[in-house]
């Protein structure tokens, strides 16, 4: 029988240098029998007694985590990335530990609108969750999802993305050290089609992606009429006001774009900028962009890694080269640079509208398209001018000033003074506005009740009514 396999990218090298297997359909079905299985008895454990097996987990996975860490740096490409990355699993458990036993507890008896009736909640997981995970942070996004819906008694199976497969293999070895864990987390491997069959057999669906894909996803959960919690894309703006201190606003930016190859959801895509600071704001970030190393000779030293998807190179220099057509112009940066692997510069472009890809479409490269405002209307007009609604920053003299322009920003979070503080912060919750998102909060406390269904169990103490409306009193 041959067994099917695919193939994965070195994002350094360009060579296609890992094979691991592609989960069939009956594999799956296998994988979520076992699942199914196992998950009843899981649930029945105490939320102590889950997270305890859970931490077994985490020092196992810390054990392993040399291991982890070079499957990661491989996959992606980057180093500084992949430590943090592998670094934070146990700080992100802690966090989904301390919300489980704070919010998972039967919710208290009371007496319900008919007095002599008694109300009771509980949580009742789903039982199996699907979910499946991008490229950008395979690590930690499978894990932002996993942890609360283990911790709230589901069993997991994670479908990672076929661009970044390498780091399941030390993760699985980890997994199978710690049985009671392993019995209700599982991987499944292989491209679109792998994701696309979880669905049809879960009964629980968290996806982060794209939008495109995400659209896919709903479409076939609704049709199953099962629950979906989709994380998309963004095209997050930063509005500049006249008020800002340049030199914080030019790094906040800077960094905020280009930080990860601007392969992050949050990444900031657009700049608006107060006319009177916009030549000076532009001059800063040309300059400081300029200074913003590759790590393309040397992988320990630079800050802007590799593209880690081929293809988004080729998207990237789409984008560039329709805003040039257009009548943007590039002031740094600019060209995709291939040596083995694909490289971009941090590239500014001015002269840019909102006919261009690079104003409207998600870009994810280290590109920093900057664009001048007259008044206030006009920037929260054109930062609210998207379909899309994750994030965004507003950099300004004041607090009060900040404020005013962050209530009227179309997006689930706003950074003030910063940028992409969602991916530091995540004890607040937020949802992701218009197409970047759908479904409850994974953030904040309450976060964790999104992995649950509310169930009440009502008691009646006087007794059932009869036909004729009399009480018939319990014996
Ligand atoms: P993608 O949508 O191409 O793929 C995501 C996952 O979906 C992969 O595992 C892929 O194999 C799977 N998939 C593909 N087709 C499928 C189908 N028909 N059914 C089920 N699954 C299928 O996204 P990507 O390119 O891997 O990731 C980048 C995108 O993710 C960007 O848009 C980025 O903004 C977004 N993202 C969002 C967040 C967030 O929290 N909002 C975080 C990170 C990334």
């Amino acid at each position: 029988m041959v067994i099917p396999v695919f193939s994965a990218r070195n994002p350094r090298t360009g060579v296609h240098d890992y094979q691991c297997e592609h989960t069939t359909a009956s594999e799956l079905d296998t994988i979520i029998k076992r699942l199914r299985a196992n998950q009843p008895g899981w649930a029945a454990l105490s939320v102590d007694q889950r997270l305890s097996a859970m931490e077994q987990f985490i020092a196992t996975v810390e054990r392993h985590k040399v291991e982890i860490f070079n499957a990661l740096k491989t996959d992606t490409g980057r180093i500084r990335i992949a430590q943090l990355e592998t670094g934070a699993l146990a700080g992100q458990f802690k966090r989904i530990a301390d919300d489980a036993r704070a919010m998972l507890g039967d919710i208290a008896t009371r007496p319900s609108m008919v007095p002599h009736i008694l109300g009771s909640g509980h949580y009742v997981p789903y039982g199996v969750m699907g979910n499946i995970t991008p490229w950008n942070f395979p690590l930690l996004l499978s894990f932002i999802d996993t942890f609360p819906a283990l911790a709230a008694g589901n069993a997991v199976i994670i479908k990672p993305s076929e661009v970044t497969p390498r780091w399941v293999d030390p993760l699985r070895k980890a997994l199978k050290e710690v049985p009671a864990v392993e019995n209700v987390l599982a991987f499944a491997r292989g491209p679109g089609d792998t994701g696309a069959a979880l669905i049809e057999r879960v009964d629980l669906v968290s996806f982060t992606g794209s939008v495109r894909t995400g659209r896919k996803v709903a479409e076939t959960a609704a049709k199953r009429f099962i629950p979906v919690f989709l994380e998309l894309g963004g095209k997050d703006p930063a509005v500049v006001l006249a008020s800002a201190n340049l030199d914080m606003a030019v790094s906040g930016i800077l960094r905020a774009s280009v930080a990860a190859t601007g392969q992050a959801c949050q990444s900031l895509e657009r700049v608006y900028v107060a006319r009177p600071i916009f030549d000076a704001f532009v001059e800063r970030m040309v300059e400081k962009a300029k200074a913003t190393t590759l790590d393309i000779d040397d992988a320990e030293n630079g800050y802007v890694g590799p593209f880690i998807f081929e293809r988004q190179a080729d998207i990237v220099a789409d984008h560039l080269k329709d805003a040039v057509a257009k009548g943007a112009k590039i002031l740094c940066g600019g060209q995709i640079i291939t040596k083995g692997g694909k490289w971009l510069a941090p590239t500014v472009l001015v002269d840019v509208t909102h006919k261009m890809k690079v104003m409207t479409e998600e870009t994810f490269g280290p590109v920093i398209p900057i664009m001048p405002f007259d008044s206030l209307d006009e920037a929260v007009s054109l930062a609210n001018d998207t379909t899309y609604g994750l994030s965004a920053s507003v950099f300004a003299g004041s607090a009060d000033e900040a404020m005013a322009v962050a209530r009227r920003l179309n997006a689930g979070a706003v950074s003030i003074n910063d940028g992409s503080l969602t991916a530091m912060v995540q004890d607040v919750a937020h949802e992701s506005f218009g197409f970047s998102g759908m479904g409850a909060s994974r953030f904040g406390r309450e976060g964790i009740l999104r992995y649950v269904r509310r169930k009440a169990v009502f008691t009646n103490t006087l007794g059932p009514m009869d036909v004729n409306g009399k009480i018939v009193p319990l014996a």
